[in-house]
């Protein structure tokens, strides 16, 4: 399999393992809070630090999560599957068992065989779930920077996660890097996860291997550490390319581990607390099997929100967005959000849209924000748009304005006060400048009287510059009509 024919490219091999902070109030088995950023140990009780004589509670918002996502992932829903303890010793498990449910012949998973479509570069195809399956999470190691100690931290221990494992059917980063936006945002749409990587609340880890065309899978390394869509998409990159070399030099890939350094921009073998030992899973004694009856999966199935495939199509169909344009507002859940309200307040959705994927998507991906982290509303722009509309201001002067809007959130029409560029739409104070540009331009004057057009343009961008983009530019080209033929 590692024979090496000079000239034969290598397939890349992907299947992530995502594990999502379910979004619930109380904890996986006790009653403590799962808020973000609390205190150490403020949210903490004997169950989730595993205290003698606890006993474990399911929640079942957890449940009904997890069987929500496994329905909107056309995954089979198990009628019966049980919990499991998984035991290992390390400090941020304080029971030394995290219970878990895992793939296992008699007891299988919440949920199976599902897949979610993506739009990568060729046609839309499905990505295949292996399975969906409930655990909680452990505690946190916290290592000052001076003092040769650890402190750890229980707020998250019991903290209900859903674990998402793909099938090996992801053949470049950037599949993985579309695979891994549609997840977060169909989690989004479902109420199940805020999708928030830098939180935590996604955690991806990236199973990568190469192998010759059509034949059989290689070795695989398992890529850690990654926290953000792009961080994933890199270290893939680099991961592929390392693997690669190590084959092309005549070598075998190892097995392992490798953590992902983002300031580095390498992977690097790492021992990992999950290769240590086996985990001698054995049912959880403390819980009885979870049982789910098909009305509780048909319930799941009839109240299930707009999923983010069915927004995409609605856009296209009423909205009558391209679908392109659509793909990319369906997205990100702000992103769509935002689209809507805006549209409800400026009623044109295809200029709406444009601005959206055009300048706004630019300003994001150059300051590498989201929309809903940004201060500006709906209400803004939409006031921005009119503006345009009414002739108040030229489209150019509105993208000159739209990033200051952007970062801070400041009212439209007070910008246009504060920085003095209402569109001249004044033919007075226009035709004065059309007639300068018409003394200092004898050639070009000529050239339009001659039947050039490329001419009248040229005369259009001189008033433009005159005006620093204000006029209105179809007052100008009228002007410089009547001026040039009379
Ligand atoms: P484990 O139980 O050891 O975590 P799984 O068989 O459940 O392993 O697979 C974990 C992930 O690794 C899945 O997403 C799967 O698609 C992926 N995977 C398995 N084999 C390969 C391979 N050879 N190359 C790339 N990904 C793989
Ligand atoms: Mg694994
Ligand atoms: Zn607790």
């Amino acid at each position: 399999m590692n024979s090496v024919k000079a000239g034969v490219g290598y397939e890349v091999v992907i299947g992530l393992e995502i594990h999502v902070q379910l979004l619930t109030a109380s904890k996986m088995f006790c009653a403590c809070p799962t808020t973000f950023g609390a205190p150490p140990n403020t949210q903490i009780c004997p169950v989730c630090l595993g205290l003698p004589e606890s006993l474990p509670v399911l929640n079942a918002r957890a449940v009904e999560l997890g069987i929500r996502t496994g329905v909107a992932l056309n995954c089979t829903v198990h009628p019966r599957s049980r919990f499991h303890r998984k035991n290992y010793y390390y400090p941020d498990l304080p029971k030394n068992y995290q219970i878990t449910q895992y793939q296992y012949l008699v007891h299988p998973p919440l949920a199976t065989d599902g897949s979610l479509e993506i739009a990568s570069e060729g046609p839309r195809r499905p990505i295949g779930i292996r399975r969906v399956h409930l655990e909680e999470d452990t505690g946190r190691l916290v290592h000052p920077p001076r003092g040769g100690h650890s402190l750890v931290d229980f707020n998250r221990s019991g903290v209900p996660l859903m674990e998402v494992v793909t099938q090996p059917d992801l053949r470049s980063p950037q599949e993985a890097r579309t695979f891994l936006g549609g997840l977060r945002v169909l989690l989004q749409a479902i109420g199940v996860s805020t999708g928030r990587m830098e939180e935590g609340s996604l955690r991806v880890d990236a199973n990568v291997s190469l192998r010759l065309p059509g034949g059989p899978l290689g070795t695989r390394t398992e890529v850690k550490n990654m926290n953000s869509l792009r961080s994933v998409e890199r270290a893939l990159v680099h991961e592929v390319a390392r693997q690669r070399q190590v084959l092309e030099a005549g070598g075998a890939v190892v097995q392992e581990t490798r953590h992902w350094d983002e300031d580095r921009g390498v992977t690097f073998a790492s021992r990992s607390k999950e290769e240590a030992q086996d985990y001698r899973y054995f049912p959880e004694p403390d819980l009885v099997p979870l049982v789910v009856t098909p009305a509780v999966v048909e319930e799941s199935r009839r109240t299930l929100p707009e999923l983010p495939e069915a927004r995409r199509r609605r856009y296209v169909a009423t909205f009558g967005l391209p679908e392109h344009d659509a793909e990319l507002l369906t997205s990100s859940a702000s992103m769509a959000a935002f689209f809507e309200e805006t549209v409800k307040r400026f009623p044109y959705p295809r200029t709406v849209s444009n601005w959206l994927v055009g300048d706004v998507a630019a300003y994001l991906n150059a300051h590498g924000k989201e929309l809903e982290g940004l201060p500006v509303t709906p209400d803004r722009l939409a006031g921005l748009l009119r503006l345009v509309e009414q002739g108040t201001i030229s489209g150019r002067t509105a993208k000159e304005l739209l990033p200051e809007m952007l970062a801070s959130g400041a009212d439209p029409e007070a910008l246009v006060q504060a920085r003095g560029v209402l569109q001249i739409s004044d033919t007075e104070a226009l035709r004065a400048v059309v007639d300068e540009v018409i003394r200092e331009h004898p050639g070009p004057v000529a050239d339009v009287r001659a039947g050039k057009g490329q001419a009248l343009t040229f005369l259009v961008g001189q008033v433009m510059k005159k005006t620093r983009g204000r006029a209105n530019p179809e007052l100008v080209h009228r002007l410089l009509r009547e001026r040039v033929s009379s």
